[in-house]
């Protein structure tokens, strides 16, 4: 009998409306002879509420001692409300279901409360329910650590239990079930011609989520590729009777025509510091970055130019917002040290990112993406590139009308193209 795991976001299971709402989409496909595997995240808004509970209390996250044990039992209870109410609904629909926490499974952490990564999951018994006509409700985001104790998987961890689950039943896909109709060329908040994307690849889903489109949890997106499990990106606000196709996310060889480019991502966390005059010389950027991998800082976007002054260097980088004082604090900390003569940060900066396979064969993405800022005046401050993505970093303020010429220049406008 063929498996599938279905998993269904906050937004979809918010209150016992949409709760009913998620049982008649997976009835339909329990209907149709699937064995099905069912994982929900908690209500929305709920797991922000537990944390912010656990904070009053003195446990904030991820925290690797007792505290960080107990955060995890509070947060975690959030899915094993909504896991318990769909199994009800669905019972109370005629059909078998049960729910299933992590430790029930069990789903093995390591661990690392608070953030903990998936060990192992023995899926005998959940299988054998899921093929004798129960439909399994699994708990999403938590799991169980060696010490016996339960574990969550950290922010957005239900995307990888699913496919995690799926992968250890050999599910023949995991659809993900969400509150927009798939993944889209670009954030139709900010360009009306955005398009829904029919299919597209493991590996631009997987820069894309790592460049902030919010969809998917980048872990899940890793997990499934390493696994080859494909993934369908839905709507539960669609009819279950009228499902739309949404986005298929698979394995390249499975996508017959390749986009050049198939998303433009806007991203307006980062922010910019550069240092002033560096000595020119082995080690200093050592020096540097050491520092703040030490303080645990994130940095992206690195560049290094030469100073007006003879011998010196300039050099900037890309961290996230939220890191950005204390990189800061970090780098003055070693002023001496590493011998820079001042430091500059800009917050009012995004990263702008084109992401597409068909970059590796085609020559002239970038040119496109410089020609088209170029001619609107758009000044870049910082070039980033990976086999697959061009990123470059503007003024914040730009950003929005970069998006939309990029969008443009790389004809994702267009109505025949890459839509479905
Ligand atoms: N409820 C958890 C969170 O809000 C896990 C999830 O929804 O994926 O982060
Ligand atoms: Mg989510």
């Amino acid at each position: 009998m063929s498996r599938i795991v279905m998993k269904f976001g906050g937004t979809s299971v918010a209150n016992m409306q949409r709760i009913r709402a998620v049982a008649a989409h997976v009835r339909r496909e329990a209907d149709a002879g699937k064995s099905v595997a069912v994982v929900v995240s908690a209500m929305a808004g709920e797991t922000n509420r537990l944390v912010a509970l656990c904070e009053e209390a003195g446990a904030p996250a991820p925290a690797l001692d007792a505290r960080g044990v107990e955060y995890d039992a509070v947060v975690a209870s959030g899915e094993q409300v909504t896991s318990s109410l769909l199994a009800l609904v669905l019972q109370n629909l005629g059909y078998r279901a049960r729910s299933w926490q992590g430790w029930q499974i069990p789903l093995k952490t390591d661990a690392a409360h608070g953030k903990a990564r998936i060990a192992e999951i023995d899926a005998e018994a959940i299988g054998a329910a899921m093929d004798g006509g129960e439909i399994a409700v699994v708990a999403g985001f938590q799991g169980i650590a060696p010490n016996g104790r339960i574990a969550t998987l950290g922010r957005g961890g239900s995307d990888t239990s699913a496919v995690a689950l799926a992968a250890a039943v050999g599910a023949e896909r995991c659809d993900i079930y969400t509150d927009v109709d798939g993944v889209y060329t670009t954030d139709p908040r900010l360009a009306k011609k955005a398009r829904r994307i029919a299919k597209i690849s493991f590996e631009e889903m997987l820069e894309a989520a790592s460049l902030g489109a919010k969809v998917l949890q980048t872990r899940s997106v890793e997990l499934a590729m390493a696994h080859k499990v494909p993934l369908r990106v839905l709507s539960s606000f669609e009819p279950p009777d009228a499902q739309g196709p949404g986005t298929v996310i698979c394995d390249e060889d499975d996508i017959v025509e390749q986009n050049i480019v198939s998303t433009v991502t806007p991203d307006f966390n980062d922010a910019s510091v550069t240092i002033l005059a560096v000595p020119d010389e082995p080690g200093r950027a050592a020096g540097i970055f050491t520092a703040l991998a030490d303080a645990d800082i994130n940095i992206d976007m690195i560049v290094q130019s030469a100073s007006r002054e003879p011998g010196y260097a300039n050099i900037s980088f890309t961290t996230k917002e939220g890191e950005l004082d204390r990189a800061l604090e970090v780098l003055s900390a070693e002023q001496d040290a590493i011998g820079f003569k001042s430091l500059q940060s800009d917050r009012k900066v995004a990263k702008v990112s084109v992401v597409g396979l068909g970059m590796k064969s085609h020559a002239g993405v970038a040119s496109i993406m410089f020609k088209t800022l170029a001619d609107k005046g758009i000044n870049i401050q910082n070039i980033s590139t990976s086999e697959i993505k061009i990123s470059v970093l503007i003024d914040a303020d730009a950003a929005e009308y970069a998006v939309r010429v990029l969008h443009e220049a790389y004809g994702l406008d267009d109505d025949r193209k890459p839509g479905a």
